[in-house]
């Protein structure tokens, strides 16, 4: 396997961190995953802004330009031959002596690695089993960070509980999934958070956005809550790696059983086209 280290494309074993690199010490750095589909990666520049809003936000400067991890990262999808999977990216701040004080002008470090992987269809087909359960992830979940605890937490519980994803609400506030989009379908109406610092703005949910307004349908960018999920006709999420994954049922601090309805199957089949034929947000 090969993987991104620096600027360079080197075998895994030749790759090594600092046991002081800040990534490692404080989760002091940001990532993105980009999915590939036969051969050709899905979005990327889209992620890759993102990649470079989030060092903008952690005032993390990038040490190469956009056009160079593009052709790192393509470079790294290449060596490793995947045909469908995803390529992941990451940046910290480098290597320095513990300490909780960052300086704006550390070297960061990019690293990446690619791996096989097969689009989830079982999921997209069948739906998933959720856990609603309270969010209790920091005030800028709009950075797409290393510090994934509260994430992986809810994760965690949801498994636990015999579900697929986890479904996060702040006081009876949906927000999203641990690594997923929340949509909810009622009355005709496609409802999403608005992309505040409480989720992040996902590049799916944007092309879903997207989408829906091409088709027609009416879209509320609103916060809704708990008791409108369980009534909702349709619920969905979305994430590159799943793309669209119809919610079939939800447990934990609310329950409710959904149907997958109309609405969830047109975006999928639609977003599977764009795939196909990608275009540009
Ligand atoms: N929300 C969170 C917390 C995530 O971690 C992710 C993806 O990993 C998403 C939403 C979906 O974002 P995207 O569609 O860009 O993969």
């Amino acid at each position: 396997q090969y993987v991104l280290y620096g600027d360079k494309i080197v075998e895994r074993e030749h790759a090594s961190i600092d046991l002081e690199d800040r990534g490692y010490n404080f989760g002091d750095g940001i990532y993105e995953v980009v999915y590939i589909y036969g051969g050709k990666p899905f979005s990327m520049e889209e992620h890759f802004k993102r990649f470079a809003d989030s060092a903008a936000k952690l005032e993390m400067k990038l040490p190469y330009t956009l056009e160079t991890v593009n052709d790192l990262t393509v470079k790294l999808i290449e060596a490793n031959k995947i045909h469908n999977g995803i390529v992941y990216i990451q940046m910290t701040r480098g290597a320095s002596p513990r300490n909780h004080l960052y300086d704006r002008d550390s070297a960061c470090l990019i690293t990446g690695f690619a791996r096989k992987m097969d689009p989830p269809v079982q999921a997209q087909e069948n739906g998933i089993k959720t856990y609603l359960t309270e969010d209790i992830r920091w005030l800028r979940c709009d950075i797409k960070t290393l510090n994934l605890l509260g994430n992986t937490m809810a994760k965690r519980k949801a498994a636990d509980h015999g579900c697929h994803e986890a479904l996060q609400h702040r006081e009876g506030t949906c927000t999203e999934g641990s690594s997923s989009n929340l949509f909810i379908i009622k009355k005709g109406t496609l409802y999403t958070h608005p992309a505040t610092n409480l989720i992040l703005n996902g590049i799916t949910r944007q092309h879903i956005l997207k989408i829906a307004n091409e088709q027609g349908i009416d879209i509320a960018e609103e916060a809704f809550s708990t008791r409108d999920l369980i009534h909702a006709d349709e619920v969905f999420l979305s994430s590159t790696t799943m793309e669209i994954a119809p919610v079939i049922a939800v447990t934990g601090d609310e329950e409710g059983e959904f149907p997958i309805g109309p609405v969830t199957r047109l975006l999928q089949k639609k977003l599977k086209e764009k795939i196909k034929k990608p275009t540009v947000l």
